[in-house]
């Protein structure tokens, strides 16, 4: 079949099931005598589709009673601005927690805002791990909050760095949201400890084109209506995400890719793979002797993003050259970290990381 191990950060490795699925009803969904993307998204068929997900989402992440699920378009990018303009009134503070890139990216949205707006209160940098390029997750006595935030935001996997909040950190009864983009249904967490999450689906739950946002109802009823209809937190839900057309295809896909996680155990089974794969990659970085560097330190170390560096830029590209022409592909570094980025995202099978760790094996073997 020609199937590569593709280890790429994001669009991702789709479940080959998933795939054949989609295949199969392509050129006709269901006996309707058309693909679910010439439908209209009134009509009942995808409307099926689209509660399916809902209410699978709901049941994968244990979702206590109060909490809406909306499909969204614009990435994980639109909510960096949609969320300080729902929640970050303009005489508001909030807190943000700076892993990443991604993470300052939102952060910086939120200045943006604030600056060139005023439709949005202050952001404040709560903690940066900038200085040592994000290597680390912070740890709480380093994260200084604001007396009051409207929220604090935290991104729970840093996808360029390869670093991951090891779990909830503890700030106490403050309002939590959180950018799961790169970690979302890759373990089990509990959603009563967020007001909102937010994450594209392109990495571990379905194609480019859909963001997934799960937010408590009562914040849909805080937030500010004053704002861009499309930002808005309220318009979304009130019309059941389809305001405007929503992607229709993605939100199908993302319903199989659901199926095939609950099919698989859920979460918690989904996180005991992960967790294998990653260690299979981790412990080949930690036995080299040091020709293979990680990037992240050990206790901040992601389980879906794997990043080290070998000892020249040289051998870095021999590496991913090779690597390909072994079947394994998607292996270049970020530019903000250089070297090897591995991403182990929920569909990757562990065979993948085997064959990765083995040619890690042998690599070191034939250039170290
Ligand atoms: N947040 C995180 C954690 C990400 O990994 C990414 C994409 N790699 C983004 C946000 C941006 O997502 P999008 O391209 O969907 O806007």
């Amino acid at each position: 079949m020609g199937r590569v191990h593709n280890f790429s950060a994001g669009p991702a490795v789709l479940p080959v099931s998933v795939l054949e699925e989609a295949q199969k009803e392509l050129l006709d969904y269901k006996g309707v005598g058309m693909s679910i993307m010439e439908m209209s998204h009134r009509s009942q068929e995808y409307e099926a589709v689209q509660f399916e997900a809902e209410s699978l989402l709901k049941e994968l992440l244990s979702a206590p009673n109060g909490y809406r699920v909306l499909f969204l378009g614009g990435g994980a990018h639109t909510q960096f601005a949609a969320v300080p303009l729902n929640f970050l009134f303009p005489d508001a503070e909030a807190d943000y927690v700076i892993t990443g890139g991604w993470a300052e990216r939102a952060y910086e949205e939120a200045l943006k805002l604030h600056a060139v707006t005023k439709l949005c209160g202050k952001a404040n940098m709560a903690s940066s791990s900038k200085a040592t390029n994000f290597d680390r997750i912070p740890t709480r006595s380093e994260i200084k909050l604001s007396p009051n935030p409207a929220y604090v935001h935290i991104t729970s996997n840093n996808t360029l760095y390869g670093t991951q909040w090891p779990a909830r950190p503890d700030f106490g009864k403050k309002t939590l949201f959180a950018d799961m983009s790169s970690d979302f249904l890759s373990r089990p967490f509990d959603l009563s400890q967020f007001a909102l999450i937010y994450a594209g689906a392109q990495k571990n739950c379905g194609p480019a084109g859909v963001t997934i946002v799960v937010l408590r109802e009562d914040m849909i009823e805080k937030a500010n209506k004053n704002i861009p209809t499309m930002l808005s937190y309220g318009i979304h839900a009130k019309n059941n995400s389809r305001y405007n057309t929503p992607p229709v295809f993605s939100i199908y896909m993302v319903s199989l890719v659901l199926n095939w996680l609950k099919n698989k155990g859920g979460l918690a089974a989904m996180k005991k793979i992960n967790v294998e794969k990653a260690g299979c990659v981790y412990e080949a970085i930690d036995n080299s002797g040091g020709f293979y560097q990680g990037h992240a330190r050990k206790d901040s170390r992601s389980m879906m993003n794997i990043t080290f560096r070998l000892p020249t830029e040289e051998l870095e590209n021999k590496f991913v050259d090779e690597a390909r022409k072994s079947g394994l592909v998607g292996l270049k570094g970020h530019r903000s970290v250089g070297g090897i980025r591995a991403s182990t995202y929920n569909a990757l099978p562990i065979q993948a990381c085997r064959d990765l760790a083995s040619f890690m094996g042998d690599f070191q073997k034939n250039n170290g």
